[in-house]
């Protein structure tokens, strides 16, 4: 009897518990769902930030001041400045759904091999590295860019003792000389400049990164007057957008590819192979159309 009441009570009370646990058990269900919507939301999030990965490097910083423009303005002040502007510009626009990483935030010492091991590790997409002149051409006012250049000689003998860092950039060349055209046609849009050089050159920073990869000499300050140009919020905001312009041609290149058609129609004066061989040695030469 006893032991029949026992049952009749757990009964009851199961009874009872029915209702709570439907509820439970829909909670539960209802909570999983909204978990799982929102993982899916995050990482849809996720995808969307992962698109396209931009490292910009800020040439110099630290104790290495790059050139010097007047007694005080010094080249890595200006190109920190200019990245923080492309930076803010993409990353105003979530649309564009392109991730910014700069190699450095600050004014602080950064080996050369640093800077394409920070786009390796980000697995970035494009590396840009910004960089301004200073000639002795009172008239001009250009934009370089540029791209690595390996001598047949340095790719035998780097292959022969397997310096693979220093390969790296010869597996994306293609999409470096691209990557640069793009660029090349946003500024000549632009009209902002007098010319536009496409060059390369065996730049020992670019060698290292596993992507497209290129280097941009956003205007040279050759008199004081260009050192106030330089230095104006307006012009590199101006920069900014045009280098923007060129990245995102690049990235949508196949929806665009129609549109495009790479000019090379300028050729510098002679003057600047010279001083640009001085600069980045012997190997610097104009790039070709392939
Ligand atoms: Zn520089």
């Amino acid at each position: 009897m006893i032991f029949r009441k026992k049952h009749l009570n757990f009964l009851i009370i199961c009874i009872l518990a029915i209702p709570a646990l439907i509820e439970a058990a829909s909670l539960s269900r209802r909570s999983f769902s909204q978990d799982l919507a929102a993982a899916q939301a995050a990482q849809d999030t996720d995808q969307q930030q992962a698109s396209f990965c931009l490292v910009i490097d800020p040439g110099h910083g630290g104790k290495d001041s790059g050139v010097l423009f007047g007694a005080t303005l010094a080249e890595k002040t200006l190109t920190l400045s200019l990245a923080r502007k492309l930076q803010e510009l993409i990353d105003s626009d979530p649309e564009l759904n392109i991730k910014v990483v700069l190699t450095r935030v600050e004014d602080q010492d950064l080996p050369l091999d640093r800077r394409a091991a920070i786009a390796n590790h980000h697995r970035a997409d494009l590396f840009l590295s910004i960089h301004f002149g200073s000639y002795l051409y009172p008239a001009l006012d250009s934009m370089q860019i540029f791209i690595a250049d390996y001598s047949s000689e340095e790719l035998e003998y780097l292959s022969m003792i397997n310096e693979s860092w220093s390969l790296m950039q010869s597996k994306h060349l293609a999409e470096s000389r691209e990557f640069g055209r793009y660029i090349e046609q946003a500024v000549r849009a632009s009209g902002a400049f007098a010319a536009v050089n496409f060059l390369k050159a065996p730049i020992y920073f670019l060698k290292g990164a596993s992507m497209a990869a290129v280097e941009v000499e956003a205007g040279f300050a050759p008199s004081e007057e260009n050192i106030n140009k330089l230095e104006s919020e307006d012009y590199q905001w101006q920069l900014a957008k045009i280098l923007l312009q060129g990245i995102v041609s690049f990235l949508n290149k196949d929806q665009e590819q129609s549109q495009f058609s790479p000019s090379s129609e300028f050729s510098p004066p002679a003057e600047i192979d010279r001083v640009r061989e001085n600069l980045y040695g012997q190997g610097t030469r104009q790039e070709q159309e392939q």
